[in-house]
């Protein structure tokens, strides 16, 4: 029986870093490649970020430990 080569989704939850909201991304888990990045049109900003594509996060996104410099 062949392999099948179906392309594998997973669904991921991201926060939009011009809107500062939550929002989901399908993106193709088609490759490990943990240096690739997929666009995806966000429907929050409705600009197109990337994703990456084992992470699921943002390229470029920021540190998870939120900058404390309140005034
Ligand atoms: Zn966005």
């Amino acid at each position: 029986m062949a392999h099948d080569l179906d392309i594998m989704e997973a669904t991921v939850t991201y926060c939009c870093p011009n809107t500062g909201r939550a929002a989901e991304a399908t993106i193709d888990l088609a490759t490990d490649d943990a240096h690739q990045y997929q666009p995806h049109f966000c429907l929050a900003c409705r600009k197109i970020h990337l994703i990456n594509c084992v992470t699921g996060r943002l390229l470029g996104e920021k540190s998870l430990v939120p900058a404390s410099d309140v005034h």
